[in-house]
């Protein structure tokens, strides 16, 4: 089974949940897919086994073989190729590394080069209530741009026999969508706050065209107001918890310890959240 966890904006306590959730049930494995800024290792605290580099097949341009006639620049997507006086240009940093420029080239005037983009992570969270934990993620490196790839990379280490748990980036942009995508379930993390409701909007948007079934966590939910409250009961969307503002979970995060080992009963929580999404009650 694969839970993803996503928000339409930062800081609303997304990894929180993921960490948390996964700290709660058996058999678990968490991927952090937020690759630009990857923290759930801050509350898991993996033991790493294996790292391994990711890296992009990237055009080399063979001079002696080029014509110029642009085709290359035509199929690529990602505006990667120029060409200006008689010089066929790659911008390594906007190529996503698809192999079209290479494969359409009618001169073979393209061979591919690895580009290192980033790196994964795989090791195994133990803590004094829960040793199977199964940790993975991705770092991608600073000043690259190409997080989909890298995303890839993370979610190839998804378990058949596990419930995965991803933690995927903010927003609602490819890598939102490269994270989530083949979720069974997702759940969206918001603040009741106006512009938190406004992202939560634009993610509901995401969810509904990829078909993925979704519920709403309410993160620091006495705060603000009680417009997320009144959409997702006008818009039929379960509100599967509610995590209210608390002096204990926010000096807990800010040392980067786990809700369920300072305040236990959200262990329960958590897990009767995950026993109702198992048995399909939100879908
Ligand atoms: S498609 Fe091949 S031959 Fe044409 S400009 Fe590109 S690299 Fe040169
Ligand atoms: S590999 Fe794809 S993204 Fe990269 S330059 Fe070629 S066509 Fe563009």
């Amino acid at each position: 089974m694969i839970i993803s966890i996503a928000s339409g904006k930062g800081g609303t306590g997304k990894t929180t949940v993921a960490t948390n959730l996964a700290l709660s049930i058996k058999n678990a494995q968490i991927l952090d897919c937020d690759v630009e800024e990857p923290n759930a290792h801050i509350f898991i605290k993996p033991k790493i086994q294996e790292k391994i580099f990711v890296f992009i097949p990237v055009p080399q341009i063979d001079k002696t073989k080029c014509n110029y006639c642009g085709k290359c620049k035509q199929v690529c997507m990602y505006n990667a190729i120029a060409i200006l006086n008689k010089t066929t240009l790659v911008f390594a940093e906007l190529c996503h590394g698809c192999g079209s420029c290479t494969y359409f080239c009618p001169q073979k005037a393209i061979k591919e080069v690895d580009k290192e983009i980033g790196f994964t992570e795989i090791g195994y969270g133990s803590t004094s209530f829960i040793t199977d934990l199964q940790f993975v993620h991705g770092k991608l490196n600073i000043g690259q741009a190409m997080a989909p790839p890298l995303i890839r990379a993370v979610k190839k280490h998804i378990s058949s026999t596990r419930v995965n748990i991803i933690d995927a980036p903010p927003g609602t942009s490819c890598p939102v969508i490269e994270s989530i995508k083949e979720s069974d379930f997702c759940i969206l993390v918001t603040e009741p706050t106006p512009f938190g409701l406004n992202d939560l909007i634009l993610a509901i948007e995401v969810l509904r065209k990829l078909k993925i079934p979704f519920g709403v966590i309410i993160n620091r939910s006495d705060l603000g107001d009680n417009k997320t409250d009144e959409y997702c009961q006008n818009q039929n969307i379960p509100i599967l918890m509610r995590i209210p503002f608390k002096k204990e979970i926010a000096s807990a995060y800010s040392q980067g310890v786990p809700i369920v080992e300072v305040l236990p009963k959200y262990r329960e929580h958590f897990k009767e959240l995950f026993r109702r999404i198992s048995n399909g009650e939100f879908n």
